[in-house]
């Protein structure tokens, strides 16, 4: 893992930074920088050349599509198509569906999944993993043609699971197809991604421990075959006529027009192969226990969630301090503790104000003045989070 070290505080001592942000933008495994760094003498053009540097980079970043697919255990019929980022892949998705599919999602969803579809079936916040498998069965039930369920695997905001499996299920028992965002449940639980039932995934390189601006849409390859073109350009583009006809590529080129961001493919891959290989949960789930009891014994502090508490989570915890502005608590943690966190509603607007409006007291009951400006303070965390880390917050919480 590449650390930033030490920060120094407003007390003059340097201490460690604490990391706790990384829901947000990961830091860079070291064996990822160095896949980037040892490809960097080869770099070469992608698709488009002869030469031994071409062969090699056009090699590699074939490679580092297999190694998604493989990690997705895709089979025939399957595409892994190299995108931006998690919303990079929405969008390219929302444009795929043939024209008539129904959408359907949850109001609780991050706005990459929540903005980039036409006229949505916005299904309403679940209080349990069970009530969403029962809110969607209900919505499915009355709808006919094309369908696709698109929902979160795990939340930004609280960190909760959800029942993808149970909900890939229901979807496909009504025909429906279910298009996931794994972009917080990549990092957190790889290999779960293979037996999720999904028809598609999105996810981001850059909160897997890979930088370098590089997503993917990975799923069904018919209807991303006969969409138009995501992006229109070289690449993409199998023959253009002189009278300005164009015959479209099929596969994952069709909507990769332009260069390909060769190394930002290469890490991310290098990195799900990493995590895949890895136990993270162990570690983790003793970090997030750590955290969240120490928070439930701080009578100020209030977690914010939708499910019931033992619901299960992935390194994310969100909470409001009672009568403390989130912006000037982050800034306190930074400042005098070395602490990254985020505040604010998480890009999940609808979700987060109302996991808000459902933290009106503190934990006697009492009515506490509303100094929240309406956010919320996020921890998240992962490799190379420590229990000093963990207890450095809830020290300065307390
Ligand atoms: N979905 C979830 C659950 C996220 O947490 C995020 C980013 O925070 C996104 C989608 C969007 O990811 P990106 O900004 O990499 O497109």
């Amino acid at each position: 893992m590449l650390t930033p070290g030490e920060v120094k505080l407003t007390d003059g001592r340097s201490v460690e930074f604490a990391n706790l942000d990384i829901a947000a933008t990961a830091p860079c495994l070291r064996v990822v920088a160095d896949a980037v760094a040892d490809l960097l003498p080869f770099y070469g053009s992608v698709h488009r050349g002869a030469g031994a540097l071409s062969e090699r980079c056009t090699r590699e970043y074939e490679q580092a599509r297999e190694t998604v697919a493989d990690v997705l255990g895709h089979g025939p019929g399957d595409t892994v198509i190299f995108t931006r980022n998690t919303t990079d892949a929405f969008n390219l998705l929302a444009r795929a569906v043939p024209a008539g599919t129904t959408v359907v999602t949850f109001d609780t969803e991050h706005h990459a999944n929540l903005l980039p579809w036409r006229n949505p079936v916005r299904l309403e916040a679940p209080r349990s993993p069970a009530a969403a498998v029962e809110i969607l069965r209900a919505a499915l039930r009355g709808l006919e043609g094309n369908v696709l369920v698109s929902v979160t695997a795990a939340s930004n905001v609280t960190g909760e699971v959800w029942p993808i499996e149970r909900l890939a299920a229901v979807a496909h028992e009504f025909g429906a197809r279910i298009a996931v965002d794994a972009a917080q449940l990549a990092p957190h639980a790889p290999k779960r991604l293979a037996g999720l039932g999904a028809d598609y995934i999105a996810f981001s390189g850059h909160k897997l421990y890979a930088p370098f601006g590089a997503g993917v849409l990975a799923g069904r390859a018919d209807w991303l075959d006969a969409a138009e073109p995501y992006l229109a350009g070289g690449g993409a583009s199998a023959h253009v006529a002189d009278d300005g006809t164009t015959r479209w590529a099929t596969g994952p080129a069709r909507h990769e027009a332009g260069t390909p961001n060769l190394l930002g493919a290469v890490a991310l891959a290098t990195a799900l192969r990493a995590l895949h290989d890895r136990d993270l949960a162990t570690a983790e789930q003793a970090l997030l226990q750590r955290l969240r009891a120490g928070l439930a014994a701080l009578p100020h502090v209030t977690e914010l969630r939708l499910f019931p508490a033992d619901a299960e989570r992935v390194g994310i915890v969100s909470f409001t301090v009672a009568g403390r502005d989130p912006g000037e608590v982050a800034v306190t943690l930074g400042r005098d503790h070395g602490i990254g966190v985020r505040t604010g509603l998480f890009c999940a607007h609808p979700l987060t104000r109302r996991l808000l409006n459902d933290d009106k007291s503190d934990k006697s009951g009492q009515a506490v003045p509303d100094l929240s400006s309406g956010q919320a303070i996020r921890a998240s965390f992962g490799i190379g989070t420590t229990a000093e880390h963990i207890d450095r917050l809830l020290a300065a919480l307390q």
